[in-house]
């Protein structure tokens, strides 16, 4: 009676009340790190709100015609606004584009519903335009917005919304749902709740695949490189990432880079048991033995700040440079930084 989604309970019973109580709002916030399940949930709700044979008040049926198109985001009643790409600028334009969308009666549904997604990506011309129609909205319209946090969006704009903070689970937590709902090994399911760091779509995504979970592993593998290498190296690095990686992977990297940080600093603490890279544990300690805290903390701030930096219009190159200059030089024992990428 979840909708089929994992986590976030207090949410989904939330606003399956809404539709039950025929009280939902004009515009609703879904807020929480990406891959959380923000836009699933969104989508979820819309279907529920939209569904010709809802099983019960506040539920979908997950077959009917409404409940395909919108699943698949292509009910004519759906629009969906996003930046071009992760990382990348949502514009005015797009936004009037939408306005103009939302003024026309529905075709089928009962609501025309707005998606917009990362809507932090949203400039401040476009979100001023966003909050007019907040302000006014047309008939018959809803607004879902989806944003990593709500501080990155104008204050205006939050206080229209009904916010849900989406959080991810306890990573014990996900390991048993992923065991209950997949016949797995303890091993891998533990490996990929943690890689997906309580993120329960994500963690379902890497364990269909493999490819994917040698890729996380792999970025860790290169940044440990990184950390033994001299400065002409780094700067080469910094200049192939930059014209050969696109931003959306760049900030992905850099999230991983920080989970990695962050498991040196649990080692200082000897909290190792939360470790996000135990594949990696030896190297860990090896870096918080050479690292002290403070400068641990320092990089982590390097690494929150070149990618804040990434949402603007930087030079990329530069940005790396900087980034890799205040990353401390590791020295790991020889073949110390490869690792088996698959676990037992
Ligand atoms: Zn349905």
């Amino acid at each position: 009676m979840n909708w089929n989604y994992y986590g976030n309970e207090a949410a989904v019973a939330m606003l399956r009340s809404h539709i039950a109580q025929g009280a939902v709002r004009q515009a609703y916030l879904f807020s929480g790190p990406s891959g959380i399940g923000r836009r699933t949930l969104a989508l979820r709700f819309a279907q529920a709100m939209n569904c010709l044979n809802p099983p019960q008040a506040g539920g979908f049926c997950g077959k009917c015609r409404s409940c395909q198109l919108i699943g698949t985001m292509r009910h004519p009643d759906l629009a969906v606004v996003a930046a071009e790409q992760r990382g990348g600028v949502l514009r005015v334009e797009q936004i009037r584009e939408l306005q103009h969308q939302l003024s026309l009666a529905p075709y089928e549904a009962n609501y025309r519903i707005a998606l917009i997604l990362r809507s932090e990506e949203a400039n401040l011309n476009a979100q001023n335009a966003l909050l007019k129609t907040l302000e006014e909205p047309p008939p018959k319209v809803i607004l879902f917005l989806t944003a990593a946090d709500s501080e990155s969006l104008l204050p205006t704009i939050v206080s229209r919304c009904e916010v849900l903070r989406l959080r991810p689970m306890a990573v014990n937590s996900l390991i048993q749902l992923i065991c209950e709902i997949e016949e797995i090994e303890r091993p891998l399911a533990a490996q990929v709740a943690r890689l997906a760091a309580g993120r329960p779509g994500i963690a379902l995504r890497l364990l269909q695949n493999p490819e994917e979970r040698r890729k996380y592993l792999k970025i860790i593998e290169e940044h440990l490189t990184l950390l033994a290498s001299s400065y002409l190296e780094r700067f080469a690095l910094a200049e192939r990432l930059a014209k050969d990686s696109s931003k959306a992977e760049l900030i992905f990297q850099l999230e991983h880079w920080l989970a990695l940080w962050r498991d040196v600093l649990l080692v200082s603490y000897r909290a190792q048991e939360h470790l996000t890279y135990c594949e990696f544990s030896e190297q860990i300690a090896q870096i918080a033995e050479q690292v002290d805290n403070e400068d641990s903390r320092q990089v982590l701030k390097h690494l929150r700040r070149t990618l804040e930096i990434l949402q603007s219009n930087v030079n990329l190159r530069l940005a790396f440079e900087v980034l890799f200059l205040n990353l401390p030089y590791v020295r790991f024992p020889p073949s110390r930084t490869q690792i088996p990428l698959e676990r037992a």
